[in-house]
């Protein structure tokens, strides 16, 4: 009985390896003709392809439960339930349709000493820190655009104001402030299912730091912010928290300290879309925008193989 074992293992093992491996693939539909992300997993097993669609993405194994897929100009696809064989399968996948987030920004001081209302030079920076935060946003698969609450008036001079509440933030101390402070500043300021987001004098007396308070939909900015720092603080408000190593460095827009940041990885985007502490699958998508699509879940701690690995990069090198 023995031998007999060992010729049987054998012939299992010629079947596995002594063969081409069969392919199996994901085809994606809404972006045809884009290059796609695509990345399949389960308890532990994962394979990724990236092209245009079909996608290759080798022979997927028993227990990869879960298959996801990110492109330009779409929130991510995602299927939980895929039946894979032990034959070639080629899996459907749909991308949502384009998603926007409205944003406001209210100035409550747009220089030192919060001494003189917004200087038109601070819209004109602010205006284009809005410009590249979409291109980082869509460059990197993100899913959503930002839309301009108000259209140019998205930008609100509040520096003259009286009120004991909105200028008391102005040099925002997180202890102190965050966020029972900015939730009372947000009843007096605030633009439902929106962003809205505070520039003061200074966050922890850095004029160039920020702090989104655990928030969904609200950020602090000092008034000296980057781009960098401005589009940082909404990843936290999409459930995502800092980077401190790998994950493309200091370019990964999550890194706590960097003047170079300007990507998330895929398994980044995958959290924004999914995580169940993601603002978009919390008021931002509430009426009057479309309900959040079905796939947000827990991607933290013994729940984490809900989600791809946070590492997961699909695109570009570090
Ligand atoms: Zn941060």
């Amino acid at each position: 009985m023995l031998s007999r074992h060992i010729a049987v293992s054998a012939l299992v093992i010629v079947a596995q390896f002594g063969s081409p491996r069969a392919a199996d693939t994901v085809t994606l539909t809404n972006a045809a003709g884009d290059e796609n992300g695509v990345v399949a997993w389960g308890s532990r097993i994962q394979e990724t392809g990236v092209g245009i669609s079909p996608v290759d993405i080798g022979k997927i194994s028993k227990g990869v439960t879960h298959i996801a897929s990110c492109v330009v100009g779409h929130p991510p696809a995602l299927d939980d339930s895929f039946t894979w064989t032990p034959g070639d399968d080629d899996a459907p996948l749909t991308y949502p349709e384009p998603f926007r987030v409205s944003i406001k920004l209210w100035v409550l001081c747009a220089n030192a000493g919060c001494t003189s209302p917004m200087d038109p030079a601070v819209k004109t920076t602010l205006d284009a820190c809005f410009v590249w935060a979409n291109e980082r946003l869509r460059e990197e698969r993100a899913g959503f655009s930002l839309e301009q609450s108000g259209g140019d008036a998205w930008i609100s001079d509040e520096t003259a104001t009286t009120d004991s509440t909105l200028t008391s933030l102005r040099q925002f101390d997180t202890q102190r402030d965050c966020p029972k402070n900015l939730s009372k500043a947000s009843r007096i300021l605030s633009v439902d299912h929106a962003l809205n987001v505070f520039m003061v004098e200074s966050v922890d007396g850095e004029t160039g730091d920020g702090n989104s308070c655990d928030t969904q939909d609200r950020a602090i900015l000092g008034h000296d912010v980057s781009c960098g720092t401005f589009l940082h603080e909404l990843g936290h408000n999409f459930s995502l928290g800092h980077v401190w190593t790998g994950m493309g460095g200091e370019k990964n827009i999550m890194r706590k300290w960097s003047d170079t940041r300007e990507l998330f990885t895929a398994g980044q985007v995958f959290r924004i879309a999914f995580s169940d502490t993601s603002g978009l699958n919390g008021t931002l998508t509430k009426n009057p925008n479309p309900t959040p699509w079905p796939a947000s879940r827990n991607c933290d701690g013994s729940a984490k193989q809900n989600c791809p690995p946070i590492d997961l990069m699909l695109w570009g090198t570090p």
